[in-house]
């Protein structure tokens, strides 16, 4: 018998795989997975028949389209104040999950260790592993704030890079000035550190405003920036984002790339870039809030208790007045048993500890969260 000893030990499915594999299975409304179930925008979809029919079907330049280049620059010039050069500081990716596969093997050398906040999204640590790296976790605060002293005391001589969800999926939260600050300081203080900055929600924070990496002085040159146009532009299944770092960084990521994916899809690519002038992204937010509101209002009658969200498109839920299962088996007994399909917390901490907490997705038509809400209502 042939046997294999795994890279991965602790890694099973991801979470996403089985709670939307279980809502098909038992015909629950999805809230788990994140992705919207609404129409995406019709000149995007205009834009996609365009470049199908012209010849945009084979390989792309191994760092992304020109025009779609020129066109990322241009927001991230708008909307950050940051003048990037698109041939040395930008690689556009097969989604951010290739990008921050790609940037993680690029930097981080057998032995390093990465800083990472928990909860955390599933995709980092591994990365980290899988090239010799070790995860350092630290635990976010209730609220899902950051203790920067914590993450002051997880660093060592061997810390190479820290990573930062902003806003934070799935907690919602989004970091302040001062918390920007508190790292700009930490960093300064340990110039051996780069910084890893998941930016895939940019666009969507309600309360206040969103403090990128891309417009601090003091990050620039040592960040890399994650973006996803799935999040962005409602298309999660086009698999494109895009990363932006300094040359000296890039470069060594762009080694990685060529092979790892060599190029992105084409006429992703060039569809988006035929689209992205037309688009304000300021709009995101509101159109998001929308959603958040109500979907708020409509279980505020229940027995869960709201965490606040101010990102992203996820809602936090405490279920402790309803049950003492696990968030595991709360999960999986609210997609069974009472028709609703949400994402359990804990699976995103390393030390699995549970809070009695689950994610709702709200990237959903208002009809899909006036059915889900009024079964969570019922509980
Ligand atoms: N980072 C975070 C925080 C995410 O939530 C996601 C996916 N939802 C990703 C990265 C991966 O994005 P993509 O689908 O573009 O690979
Ligand atoms: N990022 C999405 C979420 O948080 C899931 C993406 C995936 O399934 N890999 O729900």
């Amino acid at each position: 018998m042939h046997t294999l000893t795994s890279k991965l030990p602790h890694v099973g499915t991801t979470i996403f795989t089985v709670m939307s594999k279980m809502a098909a299975e038992y015909n629950a409304i999805n809230l788990s997975q994140g992705f919207p179930n609404f129409p995406v925008n019709k000149e995007l979809i205009n834009a996609y028949h365009e470049v199908i029919d012209e010849s945009f079907h084979q390989y792309m330049p191994m760092p992304g389209y020109g025009p779609l280049m020129v066109e990322v620059a241009e927001k991230i010039r708008t909307h950050y104040g940051r003048h990037i050069h698109p041939d040395s500081e930008l690689l556009i990716t097969a989604g951010a999950t290739q990008a921050i596969f790609t940037a993680i093997q690029a930097v981080v050398h057998a032995g390093d260790e990465v800083v990472v906040l928990d909860p955390s999204y599933d995709c980092y640590a591994p990365a980290v592993e899988l090239c010799g790296g070790r995860p350092v976790h630290v635990n976010l605060n209730a609220d899902f704030s950051v203790d920067w002293n914590k993450v002051n005391d997880a660093i060592t001589a061997k810390t190479r890079l820290i990573i930062v969800n902003n806003p934070h999926n799935p907690g919602g939260a989004v970091l302040s000035l001062t918390d920007i600050e508190a790292l700009e300081a930490i960093l300064d203080k340990h110039p051996h550190i780069l910084f890893l900055s998941d930016e895939v929600y940019e666009y969507i924070h309600f309360d206040a405003p969103h403090s990128s990496a891309n417009s601090r002085e003091k990050l620039v040159n040592k960040t890399i920036v994650v973006s996803s146009f799935g999040k962005t532009f409602h298309v999660t299944g086009w698999k494109i984002g895009y990363l932006v770092a300094p040359e000296f960084i890039m470069s060594e990521i762009k080694k990685v790339h060529q092979f790892n994916v060599f190029c992105v899809n084409s006429t992703a690519q060039a569809a988006l870039a035929k689209y992205l002038p037309q688009t304000d992204l300021s709009e995101l937010s509101s159109f998001y809030k929308q959603k958040r509101d109500l979907f708020r209002n409509l279980i505020a009658g229940s027995k869960f208790e709201l965490l606040d969200c101010k990102g992203s498109y996820f809602q936090v839920a405490r279920y402790s007045e309803i049950s003492d299962l696990s968030d595991v088996d709360f999960s999986i007994e609210l997609t069974k048993k009472y028709g609703v399909a949400v994402i359990p917390i804990s699976v995103f901490n390393r030390d699995k500890h549970d809070d009695k907490l689950i994610r709702f997705c709200f990237a959903k038509d208002n009809d899909t969260l006036i059915k889900a809400a009024e079964k969570l209502c019922k509980i």
